[in-house]
């Protein structure tokens, strides 16, 4: 009573064993394993949604003890929640007020101005785009999009999912290199479901090398100190890429 709200906990927590091999990683998976490894996500996302109780999945992957991984075998985790979890309804109410502004998606006037710009542009298949995002809050920060306006991942068809797993394993694989296997976190954005209007918000994987301590002025204020530039750690990543 009085101020303090609760609820009870309702939720599913999954653990995504990405290969039956101790000592792979993922970024090192042959690419249908990897691509299979997707499959799960999409298809654990599908069962699940089916819960009407829960109002975001979120999938994610710590990668190397100081990411928070607590087990070397190589996997990802599933959580569904019955909320939908602050960080992202932030990228939601950001995502809404541009477009009431300007009746167009904020990510895809990203993409679109990052293409003119081609300073942060990693690399580019069919269907999707790798970037180190403008303003990164974390060196060699990089996401992936679809190229075309997609609000779930689950949506994703057998042919993206291939163009998906080609680019995250390329990304991994170059970071890998650059920063010699350092820990990190990626974990995938999708809109809410249900009820919610979210029609122009752009789902997105975010990839965060573990490289920088969040410490006092980023708690205290929620901004970031970066010391490697977006365009920095582009070029970089960049040469690893095409080798
Ligand atoms: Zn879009
Ligand atoms: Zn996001």
């Amino acid at each position: 009573m009085g101020l303090y709200d609760r609820m009870n906990g309702v939720g599913a927590h999954e653990v995504i064993i990405e290969t039956p091999q101790h000592d792979l990683t993922l970024a090192h998976l042959p690419l249908q394993d990897f691509i299979n490894v997707l499959q799960a996500y999409k298809d654990r996302i599908i069962d699940l949604k089916q819960d009407k109780r829960f109002q975001y999945i979120l999938i994610f992957k710590n990668h190397g003890q100081a990411a928070g991984a607590s087990l070397d075998h190589s996997h990802s985790q599933l959580i569904a929640l019955p909320i939908i979890p602050k960080r992202v309804s932030e990228e939601i109410r950001g995502a809404n007020a541009y477009y009431l502004y300007r009746d167009r998606c904020i990510f895809c006037d990203i993409l679109q101005q990052e293409k003119e710009a081609m300073v942060r542009i990693l690399s580019e298949n069919e269907d999707f785009i790798a970037l180190c995002p403008y303003a990164a809050r974390f060196p060699f920060e990089t996401w992936i999009l679809p190229k075309k306006h997609e609000v779930y991942f689950e949506d994703s068809s057998p042919n993206q999912l291939q163009s998906l797993a080609n680019i995250l394993k390329k990304i991994l694989l170059a970071l890998n290199q650059i920063l010699n296997n350092p820990p990190y976190n990626f974990l995938i954005h999708p809109a809410p479901f249900y009820g919610k209007d979210v029609h122009y918000y752009h789902w997105h994987i975010e990839i965060i090398p573990k490289l920088t301590n969040v410490a006092g002025f980023e708690w205290g204020t929620g901004f970031y100190i970066n010391p490697t530039p977006p365009e920095e750690a582009c070029k970089f990543l960049q040469e690893a890429i095409t080798l």
